[in-house]
Order: structure tokens, then sequence, then C-alpha cells
């Protein structure tokens, strides 16, 4: 079963019509977490929820719908856009208003491209207009995420170099041609 939230993304249409929603304490934090690095985010909001990858996180995080209509009334407003179903702008440095109990915060130079259709409003936000025409790249998985590795080279016990190494959560290696664990490799 999907949760949907049809009148609160109703409210994120209304926007996109002209009515206005100012922010409340949530917004602002959402607005922040989307603003304030200039590693960008895509953002995805639909009825059923606002979810966001950030450049500097990658999620999806997820965020309550009511925080949306405040965020896209600003952004329409910094925009000068009205009705427009695709809107870029060009903000900053820009000072963001606080909402207590948070603090007033300077958002860096960004470009923010946002396009709307009937049932999702997606947003981009990148550091250079260029950046606008590809979605965030997904992250490089962690290089010592516990699992399989390639093994290129040869194990410290043995001297073989195995098919692969076992890599454990405190970063040992175990080789799996002869099962005993070494420290991580250079
Ligand atoms: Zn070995």
């Amino acid at each position: 079963m999907t949760l949907t939230d049809e009148p609160c993304f109703a409210r994120v249409l209304a926007v996109l019509a002209g009515e206005r929603f100012s922010f409340d304490e949530s917004a602002s934090k959402v607005m922040y977490f989307m603003l304030r690095d200039d590693r960008g985010c895509d953002a995805v909001i639909s009825a059923r929820g606002f979810e966001i990858n950030f450049g500097w996180s990658y999620g999806p995080h997820h965020y309550v719908l009511s925080t949306a209509p405040p965020i896209v009334s600003w952004l329409l407003d910094a925009a000068g856009a009205r009705g427009a179903r695709e809107v870029r702008v060009a903000i900053g440095p820009t000072d963001l208003p606080s909402v207590k109990p948070c603090f007033s915060w300077r958002a860096p130079a960004l470009h923010v491209a946002m396009v709307a259709g009937l049932d999702q409003v997606s947003i981009r936000v990148r550091d250079s207009v260029a950046a606008l025409a590809d979605p965030l790249p997904a992250p490089a998985p962690a290089p010592h995420a516990p699992g399989l590795v390639e093994a290129t080279q040869p194990c410290r016990h043995c001297g073989q170099v195995p098919d692969s190494y076992r890599v454990l959560r405190d970063r040992s290696f175990v080789c799996l041609a002869c099962g005993r664990s070494q420290p991580a490799l250079p």
C-alpha cells in the first residue's frame, strides 16, 4: 500500500497556479538542506511524498510533504514566475530569513531548475547552469564496505592472489584462498 497525501500535493499545484504559502520551521529546515551546499540536490515532490538526494548525502531522504508548498512558493517568487511549468532561476548568494528557532542563513550562488507535471514536481539544484542538465551521479560504493572486493594483490599469508577478498567491518581482508585475514591492503 502506498500512502499518499493528495490534499497536500494539491496545495503544491495551487502554488503553481499562483497561490503562496509562507515558511514555517519545518519548511525552513528542508529549504536549508536544499540550498546550503553547492553540491546541490535532486528533489521529487508528489502525493507520495517529498524525496531528496543531496550531492553531499545521497538518499533518498524523505521529508513531510507539507514543507513543499512554501518551498515551491519561494522558488517561484525568486524566479519571478507565475503559471510556468518549467522554471529556471539563478539565486544567491542569498540571505534566507530566520524562522524561529532556525537561524537566518545565506545560500551560496546556485542554479535551480523546476519542472512541474500533473502528478509530480521535480527540482534540481546545482552550482552551474550546465550541471542542471544531468541528475546527480549516484554515489560510488564505499571503498571498504563489507562484502567482496576483486583481488589485485597477493595474500600476505599464502602468497596467492585469490579471486576476491572478503572485507569485514573492521576493514580487514579475508583471503578466500586460505581463509586468513590481514589488515586493509594499501
Ligand atoms: Zn591467503
